[in-house]
């Protein structure tokens, strides 16, 4: 009898947490390795398209999740200014209706956790960065921070935007500094009952050259999140994200709406994160390592679908792995990269353009697209 073949994930984001789950359900012997010791419910939201959810539909946390997010009816762009509506984009039963699934609005870590809980007991390895990669062409050998090695068959890089896996196919090399940073900022919904305005379920404030995107990240509307973009000439922090302030946020929303000064005002805390991206990668594999989500193609978050295109990028890596089965693998990453590249590369052009649904368009390319009903394209023979 063979030995079993393992598959290794290096990283439980949202993106490795997506494929762990979904290939372990397509019967595979999967470890996933995540440098964190633990997670923790970081201030932060996320919204999940119909495109995604589609995917959680597979993974059974689609209810749970449109159970525990907020479900809004609009999108809707406004003048930051003037207030004046720049666009609205209908969602709510409309979403469900022509793009097949709900739009939902979420704590990041609320979804995270849900998308860990699908995953075999024993499978997930905390406290482990990898450190070295080598691909002997037989397997591949990682080795970690704390000493520990490991063994697999493949590799999947979700590790990230300074991925070690990308690393390791194309040499060493910064993300590119975009000249923009997002705050965020969660505030108590109990807070904004003192003001005679309305707090709209998903509404993006804009003027040339910054925004703040706003949505609840609960059903009970309990809680309401900003995310902004804002110029910042250079990022001189060793660190992931620093904490911001309301003073800051004041001077960088000067003559803002009413309604973003009220959210300025309840602000306790707000952190601040570089806005990074790369140019679309030559490769997204190369022998037995595949990079997917942000090791492969970071975007800046303004058509917030970075992770779901990580998401989708999941599916599709294992759509491709059960048609081919493990032992052809080079197959299965040719079908991959093949069926995933231009689509990434354009979400992460419009992203990064910033242009997404600030007038009104049809966005019927992003949301109703469902990665489980794409024919597989040949891929380019490896
Ligand atoms: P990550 O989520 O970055 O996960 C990588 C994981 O790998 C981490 O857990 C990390 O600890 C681990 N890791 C890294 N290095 C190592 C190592 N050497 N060894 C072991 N483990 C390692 N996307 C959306 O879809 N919707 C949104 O609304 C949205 N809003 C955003 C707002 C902001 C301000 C930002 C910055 C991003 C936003 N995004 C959004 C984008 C989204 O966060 C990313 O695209 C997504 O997290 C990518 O998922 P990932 O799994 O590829 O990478």
């Amino acid at each position: 009898m063979g030995k079993t073949q393992r598959i290794a994930i290096v990283g439980a984001g949202l993106g490795g947490a997506a494929a762990a789950g979904l290939l372990q359900q397509a019967g595979f012997q999967v470890d996933v390795y995540e440098q964190a010791p633990e997670f923790s419910r970081l201030g932060a939201g996320i919204h999940v398209g119909p495109n995604v959810m589609k995917v959680f539909r597979r993974l059974g946390i689609e209810k749970p999740l449109e159970a525990m997010g907020s479900k809004p009816d609009f999108w809707f762009s406004r003048d930051g200014f003037t207030g004046d509506y720049l666009s609205r984009i209908p969602l709510g039963d409309f979403a469900k209706r022509e793009y097949g699934a709900a739009y939902v609005t979420v704590h990041r870590g609320d979804m995270h956790l849900l998308q860990m809980d699908t995953l075999a007991p024993g499978s997930v390895h905390f406290d482990k960065r990898l450190e070295t990669i080598t691909d002997s062409g037989d397997d591949v050998h990682l080795t970690f921070a704390d000493g520990t090695e490991a063994r697999a068959d493949i590799v999947i890089g979700a590790d990230g935007i300074n991925s070690r896996i990308r690393e390791a196919l194309l040499g060493v090399e910064a993300p590119n500094y975009s000249g923009w940073v997002a705050h965020r900022a969660l505030i108590r919904g109990d807070q904004l009952a003192k003001y005679d305005l309305t707090f709209e379920d998903c509404i993006k404030w804009w003027t040339e050259d910054r925004h703040m995107m706003v949505y609840f990240t609960t059903g009970k509307r309990d809680e309401y999140y900003y995310v902004t973009g804002v110029p910042h000439p250079a990022w001189d922090f060793q660190e992931a994200f620093v904490d911001s302030s309301r003073e800051e946020m004041f001077e960088a929303f000067q003559g803002y709406h009413p309604t973003v000064q009220a959210l300025i005002e309840c602000t306790e805390e707000v952190t601040k994160w570089p806005l990074r991206n790369r140019n679309p990668l030559p490769l997204w594999s190369r022998g037995r390592l595949v990079l997917l989500g942000d090791a492969c193609h970071p975007m800046k978050p303004h058509m917030a679908q970075g992770a779901g295109m990580a998401i989708e990028d999941a599916a599709m890596l294992t759509r491709c792995l059960t048609e081919t089965g493990l032992t052809d693998y080079r197959t299965a990453f040719a079908l991959y990269e093949a069926n995933r590249k231009d689509r990434a590369t354009r979400v992460q052009a419009v992203s990064n353009a910033n242009t997404f649904l600030r007038n009104q368009e049809d966005p019927a390319w992003v949301f109703g697209y469902d990665v489980y009903e794409q024919p597989l394209r040949e891929g380019i023979a490896a």
